[in-house]
């Protein structure tokens, strides 16, 4: 490890180290204070009531291990202990700084799953931190004073805005395919397209969620191509239902045909099988006529007659990680009284955070201004020329030190939907002349708040789309700090 910190004085020049035998080192280490001595020293004293003295312990356990080492290696030749002491703060210090802290996001890329996927609108985030410290009636009618059922927060806005029968949510989507499948299928056959047998990241492989949930897998088609009679001649006695799952991450083009919901649920009818569709992002809204592409909308699957529907809280619906599950109440009910479902039930924050952001849907404007991840999809390519243009002009004063340009790029949705959807944008662009882009990109991650980028031909990116107005002016201060200072360092 190169990055261990070092408590004591340091010989650089290793030449000075030949014939610096372990006799001198045993010297050097019989020099190192005790724990209880460093622990009792005034210095650490003073932080009592911070921190506890086991906590501090610790700390100067590890530090004088640290050092230990350090010494046995020949990089620390003498004890210093003020070094000791700053070590043990230093350590302190990180231990109580928070390792889950806001990041500036300048990839891009809006629903970015290692970021947390959508951001919420802020009435979600201001309901999550009014209730949170409170008592709230989670699963407490306040009608008759008897015992509630946290579902019913959320149902009759989930059916209002989609138009479905009934409706249910859980902890995130898969849990919901999961327990839908648990609840439908288990023991039975769940016939599925080939082409649909997706893995959607982090271990999501639809066949083996099926295999979880107890149902028989039994693909039908091509890759490329599955007609409604390659269903139909499948269908059997022990057939439990028909499931449909959005290729979210990937499309299949060319030489390819897919059954439609419609077609798959006339079929389903016929044969009085169940029909399920896990739409991955589900989106409440249309987005072609604000110039985007086709997403399946949830609508739209209802519309389709859909006996359940599944889909995310925080891809393109832009609320909290949850996994809504819509349909027909006599479904409806039998997955709510499935062992799973009370161990994938949402929590109180979730479930506040995702009754603000579905309120928001009552009015289309009202989303597409209050909800982050719609407001960045449709974003103006004249906001994000101003956007972009606002920060290259706050960095005038660099220009001796790098070259700062804005450019044309393309963002992207992320999160696995729509994964062709190519999003023009506007980028800030920073090639460096005193130090390397890779150092540049470090250095930033490393900024508080943490700013990620984008690394092309040499130069570094801000996608001004997911960046918050407010956080222009951060960008610009660490930039300049970091080119600057590198510059005066
Ligand atoms: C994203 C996705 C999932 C998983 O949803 P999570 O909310 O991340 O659990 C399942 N199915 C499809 C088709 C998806 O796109």
């Amino acid at each position: 490890m190169n990055n261990l910190p070092l408590y004591g004085k340091i010989e650089k020049d290793n030449s000075n180290m030949e014939g610096y035998g372990v006799n001198e080192k045993m010297e050097i280490l019989r020099q190192l204070p005790s724990v209880d001595k460093l622990i009792n020293s005034t210095e650490i004293r003073r932080l009592d009531g911070e921190f506890s003295r086991r906590i501090i312990t610790d700390a100067a356990r590890e530090v004088l291990e640290e050092t230990r080492q350090a010494i046995l290696k020949g990089d620390i030749i003498r004890i210093d202990d003020e070094d000791l002491l700053a070590g043990i703060f230093q350590k302190l210090k990180h231990e109580s700084s928070d390792r889950l802290k806001e990041v500036i996001n300048g990839t891009g890329v809006i629903i970015h799953t290692n970021l947390g996927r959508a951001p919420l609108p802020e009435k979600a985030a201001e309901k999550i931190s009014r209730i949170s410290s409170r008592y709230i009636n989670l699963e407490y009618n306040l009608e008759d004073g008897e015992r509630g059922h946290r579902n019913d927060i959320v149902r009759d806005l989930l059916c209002r805005i989609t138009g479905a029968e009934d409706g249910m949510v859980v902890n995130n989507n898969a849990a919901a395919v999961l327990l839908v499948l648990s609840a439908m299928a288990r023991g039975k056959e769940v016939i599925i397209s080939r082409g649909q047998l997706v893995e959607i990241g982090g271990s999501f492989r639809v066949p083996e969620v099926m295999e979880q949930g107890g149902a028989v897998l039994v693909e039908v088609g091509t890759t490329n191509k599955t007609y409604i009679r390659d269903y139909e001649v499948a269908i059997g006695e022990n057939t439990g239902i028909l499931l449909k799952v959005h290729t979210s991450n990937y499309r299949i083009c060319g030489f390819a045909h897919e059954v439609s919901g419609a077609e798959l649920v006339e079929l389903g009818r016929r044969h009085g099988i169940p029909v399920v569709e896990d739409l991955g992002s589900g989106i409440l809204v249309d987005l072609r006529p604000r110039g985007l592409g086709y997403e399946p909308g949830v609508m739209d699957s209802i519309r389709a007659g859909m006996d359940i529907v599944t889909f995310s809280g925080d891809k393109l619906l832009g609320g909290p990680q949850a996994g809504i599950i819509l349909g027909r109440k006599e479904y409806i009910e039998k997955i709510k009284k499935h062992p799973l479902a009370r161990a994938v039930r949402i929590d109180k924050f979730t479930l506040a955070a995702l009754e603000s952001t579905l309120r928001l849907y009552f009015d289309e404007e009202t989303a597409f201004r209050e909800i982050p991840v719609l407001r960045m999809a449709t974003m103006s390519l004249e906001e994000l020329e101003r956007k972009a243009r606002a920060l290259k002009d706050m960095l005038e004063d660099i220009h001796p030190f790098a070259l700062v340009k804005t450019e044309k790029e393309y963002s992207r949705i992320g999160g696995g939907s729509m994964p062709v959807e190519q999003l023009e944008t506007r980028v800030v662009s920073i090639m460096p002349h005193n130090m390397t882009v890779n150092r540049l990109d470090e250095q930033l991650r490393g900024y508080a708040p943490p700013i990620v980028g984008r690394i092309s031909q040499d130069k570094f990116f801000i996608d001004v789309r997911t960046v918050f107005d407010d956080q222009v002016p951060v960008i610009a201060e660490a930039v300049r700090e970091v080119i600057i200072g590198g510059e005066a360092g």
